[in-house]
């Protein structure tokens, strides 16, 4: 090799080594006599010192380079001379003296700083993403995404599961994205669709005999882009024969509790993992993806708001709603700005707004509270005991302002989990040493799609419904659970999977449920529900995503940032400068004509 370290391996236990080091110029001091240069390849970054008495020729080479040029030096590993050392570096003790240099190669001035931790355009840094990926940060992104996966492989290795690849090609899958399609030359006027997710095929696997398969499989969904979602993503899918809930759930729970500790040392992993039925989940949150490492549960103060004067509160109960809310701690002195921002979140979340009830401060406890201690829109229609009741209901106390919410369940859980996570920011209840995840099960299987006329899966197709609700499946399918398992974590859903349905008749009633005719279903499933009728084992899996897993654990807040070539926000690649247009040619031998609007 053109080397012989790498940078970090040189200390103090070295000294006196003759080494040969090749890299890149992360920065150079020329302080005329001696040139310094930090040296950077993969591991870290040591310094060169050319001294013009030890070789004038190095010295005169040194002077020609630049940052990002590559180059290759001989030198000895010496101790820094005192009050020089810089011990934030772990090479930083020592320098190398350097007895012939090269440079490999030039660099033109980067279009934005490597060595600095700066805000750059993202477009730009997507343009020159093989730069961007030289900084620090992105590096450590990129190295930690590897060892998240290599933890997978291993685990799973040990525990006798195999990886087998699927295709990319292959037929629309119904995991509730749009498909990304692939026109066939061959066949000039059929298309392949991307796999939204392997589901299927891991389902065949299960039926071939496999028994535990995995894959870290790319997966594609024509969405529209957002922090936490890309065209293309990677899974961690998992597919399992013989297994009820449990087993998938424990083995979950085993590998992401060793993985954190094993990748992230320094974070703590909440155990055991905390789990939530879906009702719970959205009664105590107001969300199927809590963040759950801080409190502030939503509590129901429905029977009070009804004692209540008040018009709001009585038509939403009457018309089947109720009232909720959640309590601020030390949030009574909001002023007039901070209480419209909070309304404006509701009417983000499709509300028109909150019933806010600030609690002064004082030394008197809640229950002497005095309705001139009190501030709220609201409280002409209420009593002082009205107003100590919602306090003790939902846990308040002097200082705190309660918020409450009025209107059907849907509605005031998506607004109290809104107001619930701006709380958690802004009054800083979270965490971010604290790794909390929670497995969401008792999901139901359909949700009504009025605007079809039509049920529809909660997650697939492939979900069991509970044995227990088999029977009233086709009669009231609003009453029917899934087998269904969703992983949480800090507040992301990074994993989602189920026991799956091996019996054809079974299958075949909910794809008639979800209004697929026979022919449809045939057309569209044939390949799978024959598989069943050649002994299907009951199986049941899971996929993780990890991306959003990765972005996690490096603490970003986008998924591109731990993907190393990732689309803008636009679903662009800005690197090739993806999609793009092709020659007629192609398109004449695929038989598709582009109609301009
Ligand atoms: N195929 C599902 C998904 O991609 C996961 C699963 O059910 O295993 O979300």
């Amino acid at each position: 090799m053109l080397k012989s370290s790498n940078n970090i391996e040189l200390n103090k236990q070295v000294l006196g080594q003759q080494v040969t080091l090749a890299g890149w110029v992360d920065r150079r001091r020329d302080h005329g006599h001696l040139i310094f240069i930090d040296l950077r390849d993969r591991s870290g970054i040591v310094q060169l010192a050319f001294n013009p008495e030890i070789s004038p020729e190095a010295h005169e080479t040194a002077s020609k380079m630049r940052s990002e040029f590559v180059i290759q030096v001989t030198g000895t590993v010496s101790l820094r001379p005192q009050g020089t050392q810089n011990l934030k570096l772990p090479t930083g003790e020592i320098e190398i003296t350097v007895e012939s240099a090269k440079i490999l190669s030039q660099a033109k001035t980067p279009p934005f700083y490597i060595n600095e931790e700066v805000e750059v355009d993202e477009n730009v840094r997507l343009k020159y993403r093989y730069l961007d990926l030289r900084r620090p940060r992105m590096k450590h992104n990129l190295l930690l995404r590897y060892q998240v996966i290599r933890y997978m492989r291993n685990f799973l290795d040990e525990r006798e599961f195999i990886e087998v690849e699927t295709p990319i090609l292959i037929k629309s899958t119904p995991e509730g994205a749009r498909d990304y399609l692939v026109p066939s030359r061959v066949y000039p006027g059929k298309f392949y669709a991307l796999p939204q997710s392997p589901q299927q095929l891991k389902q065949l696997l299960m039926v071939a005999g496999v028994e535990k398969y995995y894959q870290i499989a790319k997966c594609f969904r024509d969405e529209d882009t957002r922090a936490d979602r890309q065209p293309e993503f990677t899974q961690l899918d998992i597919e399992m024969s013989f297994v009820e809930e449990q087993d998938v759930m424990t083995l979950m729970e085993d590998l992401f509790t060793g993985l954190v500790e094993s990748v992230k040392p320094e974070l703590t992993v909440v155990k055991p993992f905390t789990r939530l039925t879906y009702e719970q989940a959205m009664e105590r949150y107001g969300s199927d993806k809590p963040d759950l490492r801080y409190g502030m549960e939503i509590g129901d103060v429905s029977d009070i708001a009804d004692s209540s004067g008040f018009e709001v509160f009585k038509t939403a109960i009457n018309q089947g709603g109720r009232v909720r809310g959640i309590v601020a701690h030390g949030c009574a002195g909001y002023s007039r700005r901070q209480l419209n921002e909070l309304n404006e979140i509701a009417r983000l979340a499709g509300a028109g707004g909150v019933v806010a009830i600030a609690l002064e401060a004082g030394d008197t406890p809640l229950d002497l509270i005095t309705l001139d201690e009190v501030k709220s829109q609201a409280l002409k229609y209420l009593t002082v005991e009205q107003i100590i009741r919602f306090g003790k209901k939902l846990k308040a106390g002097r200082g705190d302002l309660i918020i409450l919410a009025a209107g059907k369940d849907e509605l005031t859980s998506t607004v109290l989990d809104r107001l619930r996570r701006e709380f958690g920011k802004r009054l800083q209840l979270i965490d971010n040493k604290v790794v909390h995840f929670c497995f969401i099960t008792g999901f139901p299987l359909f949700y009504r799609d009025e605007a079809n006329d039509r049920w529809d899966s909660m997650h697939h197709p492939f979900t069991s419904p509970r044995e227990e609700d088999k029977d009233i499946m086709t009669t009231q399918p609003e009453k029917v659970y899934g087998r269904h398992y969703d992983m949480v974590l800090n507040g992301f859903e990074i994993a989602g999977g189920s026991i799956r349905i091996h019996e054809p008749e079974l299958q075949r009633k909910v794809f008639r449920l979800l209004k697929y005719s026979d022919l449809q279903i045939d057309e569209r499933f044939g390949h799978m529900m024959e598989a069943f009728e050649f002994g299907a084992p009951p199986h049941g899996g899971i996929a993780a995503g990890i991306d959003r897993l990765v972005m996690l654990l490096c603490g970003e807040s986008s998924i591109r940032e731990v993907i190393p070539f990732p689309k803008n926000q636009n679903a662009q690649d800005v690197t090739f400068g993806a999609p793009d247009s092709v020659s007629k040619e192609q398109l004449d031998e695929l038989g598709i004509k582009i109609i301009e609007n």
